[in-house]
């Protein structure tokens, strides 16, 4: 269970106040090389569909643009996103959020296609052993592997966290840890933050603007479902924590 000190309501700690911190100021500045080296794989393990464009959109970017080796692992479909709607019913959703995700990629300009592990989504805390066995048999020494931080606050979040960390353990492999919710917990220097392991990954222009447009695809996480009267997942103000011409991994 995920403590209660990290749980996501509400609207969270706006990015006005992320930017009046000023996170470039705490947070040091690596080149791509620093992340991932000339020979290494970049393997990005995303728990929902969106992840890998919320937490790594700009990385993948850039490995695209370096010519390294990417491959991208998809642990649930994000199938329990509405729960009780009739406008996406789970299994809609699971084929929604694919060919949502998949139109991402290719607006980032990657030809990377997702290997689906279809772990149920909501419950990755319950195959957490099997999902460190998945990840094992895929990754090798020379990847570098980046997925959601293990105290990110969403349950599945934490759960891919830690498996990928004992897998990157086992096989030994580097292992980067984006956040994603964290931005919506945590306050401004927040000592539950590792920053002393935190780096950021500056984002040109044309990256931003395309992890933008990318994240537009996802549109069943962006709109109001008015059959059960909920507002979007990923309402405005969770993008702008998401939107910013960096990206920040924990080492
Ligand atoms: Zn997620």
């Amino acid at each position: 269970l995920v403590n209660a000190s990290r749980v996501i309501e509400g609207e969270g700690t706006p990015e006005e106040a992320w930017e009046g911190w000023d996170i470039p100021l705490h947070v040091p500045s690596v080149s791509f090389g620093d992340l991932v080296a000339p020979d290494e794989r970049l393997v990005v393990i995303a728990p929902h569909p969106d992840d890998e464009i919320l937490g790594t959109a700009g990385l993948l970017r850039a490995a695209h643009a370096a010519g390294r080796a990417v491959a991208l692992l998809a642990v649930t479909d994000g199938e329990a996103s509405h729960p009780g709607s009739t406008l996406y019913r789970p299994e809609q959703l699971a084929l929604v959020r694919q060919q949502e995700s998949e139109a991402a990629l290719r607006t980032l300009g990657l030809a990377v296609e997702a290997m689906r592990f279809g772990l149920p989504d909501g419950k990755v805390s319950a195959h957490e052993v099997e999902l460190v066995g998945l990840v094992a048999g895929l990754i090798r020494r020379g990847d570098v592997v980046v997925t959601t931080w293990e105290l990110d606050g969403h349950p599945d979040h934490e759960a891919t966290g830690r498996a990928v960390r004992a897998a990157a353990v086992l096989v030994g492999v580097r292992c980067l840890a984006a956040p994603i919710w964290t931005w919506h917990w945590s306050d401004v220097g927040d000592a539950r933050v590792p920053w002393d392991r935190a780096v950021r990954l500056d984002l040109s222009p044309e990256d931003a603007d395309a992890k933008a447009d990318a994240l537009l695809q996802h549109r069943s996480q962006l709109e109001a479902d008015p059959t059960t009267g909920r507002g979007p997942i990923l309402p405005p103000w969770a993008r702008a924590r998401l939107l910013r011409n960096f990206e920040v991994f924990f080492r």
